[in-house]
């Protein structure tokens, strides 16, 4: 062996060894990069991590690393292609059964280790929020823990409501928001109370938030995010040993992003919450409630944020239905929940439906600013009508056990 084969020999052993450690470095990321998402916080990103080690090689060190990678395309295909095969079983070999609804889902995180999570992200809210809780003693307080105890008593024959322990905390923020840790744990914002017209409005939202945590959708959304990373690994691994140009890995790695962003992360997002809504409508038909007052708090949503003047992101775009959507889709699932709250014995309704009274009052507040707008006034007219609904806090802010109202 000459010394100009041995110093190349060792030269892919360096890039060999640099190799593992990104996968030991990979590896570890992702280990706790679900405490990322339980915090809400930015996803570490497999891709990102790559990119970024990629740019700090040094130039003769990228070079070898190419070489190497031109002369085992073919093994390097072949290893990439069993993993992705390894992946697909690793998924179906994962599927478990969501509870209540019985769709198949991939489920990833053992049930301790996600409650684990859950404390840390609980620990998170409480110290951030420590100095604007109501007490227990406030009126607000006990109207969502009436609330949440209907819900949770009501609902005790589902083994996942019975398991846990419901905990209120009632934050003065004046943001629309509320949510449920995976470990019990009802936050509701004043911003909220404010919001909701009657306990009807409140019960199906807390009951909404109840759902999420009923059916696992945090765990479920973290293990899919997971899932996707390392997809997207073998995918762009696949890429670049064809071609090893890093301008095609950054392309590549961008189209990538963002079809799964459009095509699957979001359509995903709103499939979670229309599953909450249709869950959540049940919890509060078996508690009684009116469950028409359902959509007609997004109906006032919708209409608060046209009169706020907010711009609307088409629901494509969104990681929620739009208030609309959410609304309508409600519309077609009163009916059932109408039967169930029949059937649970519950005293009949026999006020006028709720829908009702909201479009009558629309009417006539459209018919109002008609008749007081004058021909050539401007947008911004002092004396119409005006809905005060606090503006709601961004999604990003929120955890990823959901929240009410999204902005984004
Ligand atoms: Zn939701």
């Amino acid at each position: 062996m000459t010394r100009q084969h041995r110093g190349q020999r060792q030269g892919q052993e360096k890039v060999r060894a640099t190799c593992s450690q990104i996968l030991v470095f990979l590896m570890y990321r992702n280990g706790i990069g679900h405490i990322g998402i339980a915090l809400g916080g930015q996803e570490p990103s497999a891709e990102r991590s790559i990119r970024n080690w990629w740019k700090a090689l040094p130039p003769n060190k990228k070079e070898l690393f190419k070489e190497s990678a031109r002369k085992n395309k073919w093994k390097i295909l072949l290893g990439v292609s069993s993993l992705g095969v390894v992946f697909v079983m690793f998924y179906f070999t994962h599927l478990e059964e969501t509870p209540i609804t019985g769709r198949a889902r991939l489920l990833v995180f053992g049930k301790e280790h996600f409650r684990e999570l859950s404390q840390m992200e609980y620990d998170m809210w409480m110290e951030q929020f420590k100095s604007q809780m109501l007490p227990e003693t406030d009126a607000r307080y006990q109207v969502v823990e009436r609330v949440v105890g209907h819900l949770s008593e009501s609902n005790k024959d589902i083994p996942q409501v019975a398991a846990l322990q419901w905990v209120i905390h009632v934050v003065d923020e004046p943001g629309v928001n509320a949510f449920v840790l995976p470990n019990g744990q009802v936050f509701v914002f004043t911003g909220l109370l404010d919001a909701v017209s009657d306990i009807h409005q409140l019960s199906f939202i807390l009951g909404h938030e109840i759902a999420h945590a009923v059916l696992e959708h945090a765990a479920e959304k973290a293990s899919l995010v997971h899932f996707l990373d390392f997809l997207s690994l073998i995918f762009l691994t696949m890429i670049w040993a064809i071609c090893p140009r890093d301008s095609l890995a950054v392309v590549g790695q961008w189209i990538q992003s963002k079809l799964q962003e459009f095509m699957f992360d979001r359509p995903y997002s709103r499939t979670l919450e229309a599953e909450a809504d249709k869950v959540g409508l049940q919890f509060a038909a078996k508690a009684c409630v009116d469950v028409r007052a359902s959509s007609v708090f997004w109906q006032q949503m919708e209409l608060a944020e046209t009169i706020q003047g907010q711009p609307k992101l088409p629901e494509w775009l969104s990681t929620h239905p739009s208030h609309e959507n959410r609304a309508e889709h409600l519309d077609r699932l009163i009916p059932e929940a109408l039967k169930i709250r029949e059937s649970c014995n519950c005293p009949s309704l026999s006020g006028p439906d709720p829908r009702l009274i909201f479009r009558l009052n629309m009417q006539h507040l459209l018919e109002l600013s008609k008749g007081r707008e004058a021909p050539n006034s401007t947008k911004q007219d002092p004396s119409k009508p005006k809905l005060d609904f606090p503006h709601a806090q961004k999604v990003e802010d929120m955890p990823v056990t959901f929240a009410v109202k999204p902005t984004n």
